[in-house]
């Protein structure tokens, strides 16, 4: 007695610590929603603005008319997955299955104490609709996880990059489920369970009402006796079905109505008095108590918070607003979309640019895998220069065709995080000289959301870095004695193919005529110093002050308009875009052959 007492204590603690561990890391997770930002122009943005700001927005949202916009989300997004049905039925069969299933058995079986009790007086686990609903819910979760299995690993979908946290989770999924049928299927056919019962409820304590009670459900309910075995008289089995009826039909169903434990009780059922004396029904229990204390724990920092960040990312998604919500709002919405991602690989499977992967090995290309890289990066953590480098290029690898949004089932808005990871890695003075423009694409396509110094401060930074080494970068018209030629930078711009091509340059100004940035300016060569045509003729000189200090470099936005146009063939912002590493490897003092060269 003791000894049960000390165990249901232990048991009961752990309880209290899974409860505990997944209360707080749900308070966590949703703290860091509004403590964190990958955003640079909405990081000095409080937490407790942010918190206010979040308040307000769904207070307001309930009192207007967007509550029904949120209602129909609710119910084709959240409940019925319209947007995974529209990209694959089995994809949405297995979510249904995993998704519904789970949330049903939890609603109804593991928390009826609170929920099925509450709303049903005569609710008792073994007794029907309850029986029944438990083995459905719980094959239905089952037949989700085989169908995960068999798109992971069978059908082996190409988008579907498996990790670590994925394995986990179908392993705990399928590890609660399966136990939890065995384990009823044990206690089916256990025969010390039985007589537990029968002398904790039942009055036929001795004699034959006992015997009958006993003929009567090993012959009904799959329990394996080991002094009765069928057949038995007939009047016996009549005499202990009245029995059951005085004492046990009130709160037992046939044990057939469980039809997944059932089964696997009609299995095992030779074998369960062997089973029964090494009590393995206890050590099914353990197994299953502990895989859904370790699931609860588990659940917050696992994949499975999904679970919680979906919904909510889809509904805050359909009420938002990129233009005209709240910024704080925004810069939480982003960080609780990091966590809303499931790993689907929808979003990999619609990429523009999936297919480089196959000529740059850096999973960082593919959207499903930038998007876990990026959950760290707005954590705060630091990336090591590998991780750096392969997020920086995964994030500029991108067309910007916003497929990957539009397509994503939980409504990642991904085209926003790309450019604002970019903004990030340049903020933290890493740089990406394709963007160093002011008027480059990229950047191009998010000024109207930045603060004017931060836009500028990547192109301030890279040239305050090269005047340290550019005498003519100080000179504010440019107008200045030339430089003596450099040998040495001439016979370096010639090691690549399409740089060497400025000496067949014959300075007909054909592209500088096309070029929209000097078309920007009224007096193009003010602000832009040598033009592109001049800086041609700046390299056949092997000026390199005069070619690394003009403007014009730092401001090409790479439209390739010009070398398009050469009549030459001249490989125009080719020779541009090697001038600029060249001259940040100058500045930096790395001279030397640079790894990153094109
Ligand atoms: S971002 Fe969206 S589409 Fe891509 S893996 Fe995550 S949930 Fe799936
Ligand atoms: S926006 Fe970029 S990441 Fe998204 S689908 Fe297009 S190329 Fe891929
Ligand atoms: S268009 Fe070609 S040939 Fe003409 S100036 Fe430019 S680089 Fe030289
Ligand atoms: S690529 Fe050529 S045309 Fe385009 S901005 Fe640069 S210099 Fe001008």
């Amino acid at each position: 007695m003791k000894g049960a007492t000390g165990t249901t204590m232990f048991l009961t603690i752990l309880l209290y610590v899974a409860l505990i561990a997944f209360g707080a890391g749900l308070l966590y997770k949703i703290f860091n929603w509004f403590r964190y930002s990958i955003s640079v122009g909405r990081r000095d943005i409080s937490t407790s603005r942010r918190l206010g700001a979040a308040v307000s927005g769904i207070l307001s949202m309930l009192f207007s008319a967007k509550i029904l916009t949120l209602l129909k989300v609710f119910v084709l997004d959240v409940v019925l997955n319209v947007r995974i049905l529209r990209e694959d039925v089995l994809r949405w069969v297995m979510h249904m299955c995993l998704y519904g299933g789970f949330v049903l058995l939890l609603l109804m079986h593991a928390l009826g104490q609170y929920t099925s009790a509450a709303l049903f007086d005569d609710y008792y686990s073994t007794i029907n609709p309850f029986l029944f609903l438990r083995d459905l819910f719980g094959v239905v979760v089952l037949v989700g996880v085989v169908i995960a299995v068999y798109r992971r690993f069978i059908l082996r979908v190409p988008s579907l990059m498996s990790k670590a946290m994925d394995v986990y989770a179908i392993i705990i999924v399928a590890v609660i489920i399966v136990s939890g049928i065995v384990l009823q299927g044990t206690q089916v056919v256990s025969y010390s369970i039985y007589k537990e019962m029968v002398e904790d409820y039942s009055a036929a304590s001795g004699g034959e009402e006992a015997e009958a009670l006993e003929a009567y459900w090993v012959n009904n309910y799959g329990v394996v006796s080991p002094t009765m075995k069928r057949p038995f008289d007939e009047g016996l089995v009549v005499r202990g079905r009245q029995v059951h009826e005085m004492s046990c039909a009130e709160c037992h169903a046939r044990s057939q109505w469980g039809f997944a434990s059932y089964g696997v009780a009609k299995v095992i059922s030779p074998i369960a008095g062997g089973l029964d004396q090494a009590k393995v029904h206890m050590l099914l229990w353990y197994i299953h108590w502990f895989a859904c204390l370790i699931g609860l724990a588990y659940l917050p920092f696992s994949k499975m918070f999904h679970l919680v960040a979906s919904p909510v990312s889809l509904l805050a998604n359909a009420v938002m607003d990129r233009g005209r919500s709240d910024p704080a709002n925004i810069a939480t919405r982003q960080m609780l979309e990091l966590d809303a991602c499931t790993h689907c690989g929808t979003c990999t499977s619609r990429c523009s640019v999936a297919a480089a992967l196959e000529e740059i090995p850096n999973l960082n290309i593919l959207p499903s895998e930038k998007i876990l890289a990026i959950k760290g990066l707005a954590a705060g953590r630091e990336l090591t220069d590998r991780e750096r480098k392969d997020l920086q290029e995964g994030v500029y690898v991108c067309t910007n065709c916003y497929r990957c949004t539009v397509v994503c089932p939980v409504g990642i808005n991904l085209q926003d995080l790309w450019f604002n990871v970019r903004e990030t890695l340049l903020e933290k003075g890493i740089a990406e000289f394709s963007t160093l423009c002011p008027l480059s694409f990229s950047r191009g396509l998010m000024k109207a959301e930045m603060v004017h110094t931060d836009y500028q401060k990547p192109l301030t930074k890279a040239r305050e870095a090269i005047v340290d080494k550019c005498e003519l970068m100080k000179v504010p018209d440019k107008v200045v004695p030339l430089t003596q030629a450099d040998r040495a930078f001439k016979s370096r711009l010639n090691l690549s193919g399409q740089a060497s091509t400025f000496s067949v340059c014959f300075g007909c100004q054909t592209c500088t005529n096309v070029c929209p940035v000097v078309a920007n300016y009224d007096n193009p060569q003010e602000i832009l110093g040598l033009l592109p045509h001049q800086i041609m003729h700046a390299c056949g000189l092997g000026v390199r002050d005069l070619a690394f200090g003009s403007n014009m470099l730092w401001d090409c936005l790479t439209c390739y308009q010009c070398q398009e146009q050469c009549p030459q063939g001249v490989c125009v912002t080719d020779v541009l875009y090697e001038l600029k590493n060249l001259a940040v490897e100058y500045a930096s003092g790395n001279t030397g052959e640079s790894e990153g060269r094109p």
